[in-house]
């Protein structure tokens, strides 16, 4: 096995051993595989070991891997959109990925709903909540998400699909836990009013184990499926 499926393989038994621990099925999780700064070949080895979604930061680049992949006819493949969104690069969002899960105001998801293309099927957007770091200028205050979920459940070219967050680091499970939980409450708040919402994109590398108690339905590994990422280049 190289390297990365042996990471990947690694990965999911620990999602399901998270999942096992708190007496969910490993089904209800899905794994998005962050290839950030990572080669196509990194990829393409990644979906030669059965991985599907994807996530990219950076816009131009994540055009990029799925033309690519488009033409190798790759064409089973999930694309997220996971970094901070500037207005001016939403039509590449809009006409390329499957998913955004950066959605912290009205205007860009006027702008994803306007430029989504008719022939495609609505992009699936999440919500971004600022959930415990006071230095991050991204996502919105949980006190904000009722009027920003309704304006957004009524874009006809996007289905809310639920929350995402980035939750500041944090040394012990408990506090780990603690803030998962404040997601999932709201999650299961949200859940209750949309029937489009089925998915809360939270916990990395480090808080996986929290998150999934918690109930996330959606991990984002980077560093522990690609290795380290070199910025240099
Ligand atoms: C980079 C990134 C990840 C993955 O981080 P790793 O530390 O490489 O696992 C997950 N979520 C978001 C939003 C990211 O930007």
């Amino acid at each position: 096995m190289n390297d990365i499926a042996h990471n990947l393989a690694q990965v999911r038994d620990k999602i399901s051993a998270a999942a096992t621990r708190c007496g969910r099925a490993s089904e209800e999780i899905t794994l998005l595989a962050v290839s950030k700064t990572k080669p196509a070949s990194a990829i393409a080895e990644a979906i030669a070991a059965g991985q599907r979604a994807f996530g990219e930061n950076y816009v131009q680049e994540g055009v990029d891997k799925i033309l690519h992949f488009r033409e190798t006819e790759n064409t089973d493949l999930e694309w997220h959109f996971i970094g901070p969104l500037q207005s001016n690069k939403s039509r590449l969002v809009a006409e390329h990925f499957d998913w955004c899960h950066t959605i912290d105001r009205l205007k860009i998801a006027t702008r994803l709903n306007e430029q989504r293309p008719a022939t495609m099927p609505a992009l699936n957007v999440l919500i971004q909540i600022n959930i415990s770091d006071e230095n991050s200028k991204s996502g919105i205050a949980l006190d904000e998400l009722d009027a920003l979920a309704a304006e957004v459940a009524a874009l006809p070219q996007l289905t809310l699909r639920g929350l995402m967050a980035i939750p500041a680091p944090e040394s012990s499970y408990e506090r780990q836990f603690a803030v998962a939980r404040q997601m999932a409450v709201a999650f299961e708040a949200l859940k209750a009013r949309y029937q489009t919402v089925d998915t809360l994109s939270l916990g990395m590398s480090d808080d996986m184990d929290a998150a999934i108690a918690a109930g996330s339905t959606m991990v984002r590994i980077g560093t522990a499926i690609f290795g380290a990422r070199d910025y240099s280049k």
